[in-house]
């Protein structure tokens, strides 16, 4: 069953993610070569508490950081830890704040000094397909509409599409029904109604698409281990159309 939010509800979640967003945007702002993606993991940490909100990943099914560092070919899930950033580097960040109960979840793809031409291409392609993305959530619209325009934009650009990780429904809880997957065909699942709230979270990869878990237990890496992009939103379903709760 897909939960429906009331206004009120989303309110709250618009706090949620706009704490989100901001944390994202420090992280972003202390990228660079030469830093940890642990002393990033406190920057976003510091930046969720000082607005006294939590943050939504730390201990999550066990997790223990406040965000999900990828590198390059790590997909999604990456551990904040000792690895030092070098220019060239991509990095997924990938981070969630909890507000009076309510989740904002958001992701993005950093470049790390000067990168190259194909992971430029590949950033902005998997943005691009989270834009198509959102702009499905049009009441009327069905749900696989928004996993078609994704897959679209990803294809069309000569990059895959992730199957085994997907978006999802989000409120009190981080994952709620229904999954997202950012693929077609369009035109099936439930028809898409206001109040719905859905984290849209594109997966895109610059060669093949499968994938493979680390022992870690959680590091996701593409199986060819070239790179990989993310970019999540939370946003919701209104009667004029999508309204993104993950901005400042
Ligand atoms: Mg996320
Ligand atoms: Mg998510």
């Amino acid at each position: 069953m897909i939960i429906r939010k009331s206004a009120a509800e989303i309110e709250v979640m618009r706090e949620a993610g706009r704490i989100t967003a901001r944390a994202l945007r420090i992280v972003g702002e202390s990228v660079r070569p030469g830093v940890t993606t642990r002393q990033l993991d406190r920057v976003a940490e510091e930046a969720i508490r000082e607005e006294g909100a939590v943050p939504a990943f730390l201990g999550y099914n066990g997790f223990p950081a406040t965000i999900c560092a990828s590198v390059n070919e790590q997909v999604v899930h990456g551990i904040p830890g000792d690895r030092v950033l070098g220019r060239g580097d991509i990095l997924s960040v990938d981070v969630g704040a909890i507000v009076d109960g309510y989740y904002g979840d958001s992701a993005f793809t950093f470049p790390v000094g000067e990168v190259g031409g194909e992971a430029v291409r590949l950033m902005d392609a998997t943005r691009e397909a989270l834009s198509a993305g959102v702009a499905q959530c049009v009441p009327g619209m069905r749900l696989s509409d928004i996993g078609d325009a994704v897959q679209r934009v990803a294809e069309g650009a000569g990059f895959s599409v992730v199957r085994e990780y997907v978006g999802h429904g989000i409120g009190r809880a981080m994952h709620e029904e229904p999954q997202i997957a950012n693929f077609g065909p369009p035109g099936r699942g439930p028809v898409l109604k206001p109040g719905m709230v859905f984290a849209i979270e594109p997966m895109i990869n610059a060669g093949a698409a499968a994938v493979r878990s680390l022992p870690d237990g959680w590091t996701v890496v593409t199986a060819d281990r070239r790179p990989s992009a993310h970019f999540e939103h939370t946003v919701a379903v209104t009667e004029t159309g999508p309204d993104v709760l993950t901005v400042e």
